[in-house]
């Protein structure tokens, strides 16, 4: 999706930051020279249809099944994780356990359903030993991701934890210097917080998420 240059340039005066992502297409029709599986013009069954068969990174060889994403299809919101955990691996779908139970009282909290919402992750494959992923395997994996905003054309994107934002932004920052901002991948709004499975670890960030999913809520009433 295409910023308009006048809609840059407002962005710009408001302080919003406008991310395009080092190495890979300009925005559009997601292609081969990425590196990447070409998923232009996959519509949902073919994009899940690929995902389940994709061996394009070593993480095939170690997964019980790829995890592709859950939610409605026609998401106002979009939340995005890292990669698939031991329990996602076993039941294929995407932040289920303890830290998915909060992500589900984050989103209630919210007033959203799980089924409200779309939730995926960068990678399809759980990284062994929950290790974190490669940047080959991001570049192979994530012209899914891509299409899946494609399809779905989200209002705002939840990026969740420091993997899934420093991704989507492009960008080496901290996941503290890129909260409370708004962001942009691709042209749609986009706001960082932490992981649930962080913030099971580090109970006192609980708040400062709070306060992220509140920016958001504003910044989605004022789109
Ligand atoms: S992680 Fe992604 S690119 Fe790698 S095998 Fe799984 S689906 Fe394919």
């Amino acid at each position: 999706m295409a910023t308009d240059p006048r809609h840059a340039a407002y962005l710009d005066a408001l302080g919003v930051d406008v991310y395009v992502r080092r190495g890979l297409p300009a925005p559009g029709p997601v292609a081969d020279d990425a590196g990447g599986p070409d998923t232009a013009g996959l519509d949902w069954n073919g994009l899940r249809e690929r995902v389940a068969a994709c061996t394009r990174c070593e993480l095939h060889s170690t997964r019980t099944q790829t995890v592709f994403g859950v939610g409605s299809q026609t998401a106002r919101w979009m939340f995005i994780g890292e990669a698939p955990g031991a329990e996602e691996d076993r039941q294929g779908e995407p932040f289920v356990g303890r830290a998915g139970q909060l992500l589900t009282s984050m989103l209630k909290a919210l007033g959203f359903a799980r089924e409200d919402v779309y939730i995926a992750n960068v990678l399809k494959c759980r990284p062994p030993g929950n290790r974190n992923p490669e940047a080959g395997e991001v570049a192979q994996c994530s012209p899914y991701l891509q299409r899946q905003i494609e399809l779905i054309g989200p209002k705002l994107i939840m990026a969740m934890g420091r993997f899934a934002a420093q991704t989507l932004l492009d960008t080496d920052a901290t996941i503290g210097s890129l909260r409370g901002r708004l962001h942009r991948y691709r042209g749609v709004p986009l706001v960082v917080t932490y992981h649930p499975a962080y913030l099971l670890r580090s109970l006192p960030e609980k708040a400062k998420a709070w306060e992220d999913l509140c920016f958001a809520r504003r910044t989605m009433a004022g789109l």
